[in-house]
C-alpha cells in the first residue's frame, strides 16, 4: 500500500485537526500518535491435503491508557499493518467516546477464509492465539469478532487461551456464544446503536423519525438490525443493497420478508416484492437519511456531489473518504462518523466482559436499556463538543476522544 494510501495516515490527518483544536501539547501528540506495541507472527497450519502453509497475522495494541486494549480479529487476504493499526487507533478513540474502560488494538490474519475448511479456520485461530497468547488476556487486550470472524470463532479463541491457564477465561474475548459466556444482545447492538444514533440526530434536526426514508448499504449484521429496528421506529427503508445487488420500493421494504429472503438466497437480489437497483444507484436515491453498513471507502468525491441525504450514519469503518466528507459537510449534510455511530458494538462488548467478571448475566433488556444510555450520552457529548467548538461531528468526536486519552496519558506520567 503505498503511503499516499495508507489508512494510519488518514487516521492521522483527523487526528491532527482535532488535536490542534485542542492546543495538545506536542509530549502527548507524540504519544497518541504511535502504536504502544505491533505484534508480527508466522502461523503455520497443517492444510486439508497434509502440506504445510504460514499465515501471517498482525495483533496492534495502540493504547491502553484508559484500560485494557479493546478490538476486533480480521480475516482477509487484504490485512496488512498499516490497516491493523489504523483500526487500532479507531478503536481506541472509539472506546473513549464511550465512556468506556478500554484502550485500543485490532489484530488480523492475512487469509481467505472462503477458501478454507472449517477444521483449517478453526487451526488457523488457535495457532495464531498461541502466538499472540501472553500479550491478550482480561486484563491486557480483549479480542473480538470482526470481517470473516464470528462467535464460533471467539469460541475458539477462549478454549485456546483457558488450554494455555490450565481454567476457562471467557473474560479474555467477547462476541462468543451466548452458551458460553457472551452476552445477549450482543449480536444486535451496532445495528441497534445505529439505530438509537439516527433516531437522536433526527430528533436534533427536527426530522420526524416516523416519516423518514432511508437507504442502507449493506445487509448484514449491521445493515439489517438497523433496517428492522429503524421500521420499528417508523421510518421507512425504501432502498437496500449488498454484495449481490439491491432493490428498491419507494413505499417501503417489508424488511421482515427482505430477511427471509437473505436467509434463503445470501443476497438481497431478487427479492420478488420490490425493483431491482443498482449498488452505485443507492447514492444517488432522494432519502432523508443514508446508512453505509458494508465495506470501507464507499462514499468518495466521485458520488458525494449526487448524495441527496440530510442525514448519513456511518455504520461500517470508514465508509467516507476525507474529501467526500469535507464536500458533504459544507454542502451541511449532517455525517455521524464511524467512532460514535458503530460504537454499539464495543458497548456491548465492554457488557459481556463486565457479565463475564461478575459471572452475573443480565437479560436482554438490561443490556439495551444499558446500551441505549450509554449511546445517548455519546451522542450528546459529541453534538454538544461540535457546537461549542463549531466544528462537524467527526472533528468532535475526535476532540471528546482525545480529550479523555490525553487526560489519562497526562494523569499517569511516563514511566521510567
Ligand atoms: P457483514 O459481513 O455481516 O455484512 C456486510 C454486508 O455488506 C453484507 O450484506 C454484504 O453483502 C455487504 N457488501 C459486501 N460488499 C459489498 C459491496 N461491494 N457493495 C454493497 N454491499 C456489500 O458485516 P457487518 O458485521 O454487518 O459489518 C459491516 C460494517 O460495519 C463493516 O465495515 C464493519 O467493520 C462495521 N462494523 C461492524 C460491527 C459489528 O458489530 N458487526 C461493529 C462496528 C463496525
Amino acid at each position: 500500500m503505498s503511503q499516499n494510501h495508507s489508512m494510519f495516515d488518514a487516521m492521522l490527518q483527523e487526528f491532527s485537526g482535532a488535536a490542534k483544536r485542542l492546543d495538545l501539547e506536542p509530549s502527548i501528540w507524540e504519544i497518541l500518535t504511535k502504536p504502544m506495541r505491533q505484534i508480527i507472527v508466522s502461523c503455520p497450519v497443517q492444510m486439508d491435503d497434509g502440506s504445510v502453509r504460514v499465515f501471517k497475522g498482525f495483533r496492534v495494541q495502540y493504547s491502553m491508557m484508559l484500560g485494557p486494549c479493546k478490538g476486533g480479529i480480521r480475516f482477509h487476504p487484504g490485512v496488512n499493518l498499516d490497516e491493523v493499526t489504523a483500526l487500532a487507533a479507531w478503536m481506541t478513540w472509539k472506546c473513549a467516546i464511550a465512556h468506556i474502560p478500554f484502550g485500543g488494538a485490532k489484530g488480523g490474519v492475512v487469509c481467505d477464509p472462503a477458501t478454507l475448511s472449517t477444521r483449517e479456520i478453526e487451526a488457523l485461530t488457535r495457532r495464531y492465539i498461541a502466538e499472540i497468547v501472553d500479550a491478550i488476556g482480561p486484563e491486557k487486550d480483549i479480542p473480538a469478532p470482526d470481517v470473516n470472524t464470528n462467535a464460533q470463532v471467539m469460541a475458539w479463541v477462549m478454549d485456546t487461551y483457558s488450554m494455555h491457564h490450565g481454567r476457562t477465561v471467557t473474560a479474555v474475548v467477547t462476541g462468543k456464544p451466548v452458551e458460553l459466556g457472551g452476552s445477549l444482545g450482543r449480536r444486535e447492538a451496532t445495528g441497534r446503536g445505529v439505530t438509537i444514533i439516527t433516531r437522536e440526530a433526527a430528533k436534533h434536526l427536527g426530522l420526524d423519525i416516523t416519516k423518514a426514508t432511508v437507504a442502507i448499504q449493506g445487509f448484514g449484521n449491521v445493515g439489517s438490525v438497523a433496517a428492522a429496528l429503524l421500521t420499528e421506529l417508523g421510518a421507512k427503508i425504501v432502498a437496500v443493497t449488498d454484495h449481490g445487488g439491491g432493490v428498491h420500493d419507494p413505499d417501503g421494504l417489508d424488511v421482515a420478508a427482505l430477511q427471509r429472503h437473505v436467509d434463503e438466497h445470501r443476497t438481497v437480489a431478487g427479492f420478488p416484492h420490490a425493483d431491482p437497483l443498482d449498488g452505485a444507484a443507492l447514492f444517488d436515491m432522494d432519502v432523508d437519511v443514508l446508512v453505509p453498513a458494508a465495506l470501507g471507502n464507499q462514499i468518495t468525491a466521485e458520488n458525494a456531489p449526487r448524495i441527496k441525504a440530510k442525514i448519513i450514519v456511518e455504520g461500517a469503518n470508514g465508509p467516507t473518504t476525507p474529501e467526500a466528507h469535507a464536500r458533504l459537510h459544507k454542502r451541511g449534510v449532517f455525517m455521524i462518523p464511524d467512532i460514535l455511530a458503530n460504537s454499539g458494538g464495543v458497548t456491548a462488548s465492554y457488557f459481556e466482559w463486565v457479565q463475564d467478571r461478575y459471572g452475573y448475566f443480565w437479560t436482554e433488556a438490561e443490556v439495551n436499556d444499558r446500551l441505549e444510555r450509554k449511546l445517548c450520552e455519546a451522542f450528546t457529548d459529541v453534538l454538544d463538543t461540535s457546537l461549542s467548538f463549531e466544528v462537524d461531528l467527526r472533528a468532535a468526536a475526535y476532540i471528546v476522544a482525545i480529550r479523555r486519552v490525553a487526560g489519562a496519558t497526562r494523569m499517569r506520567g511516563l514511566y521510567a
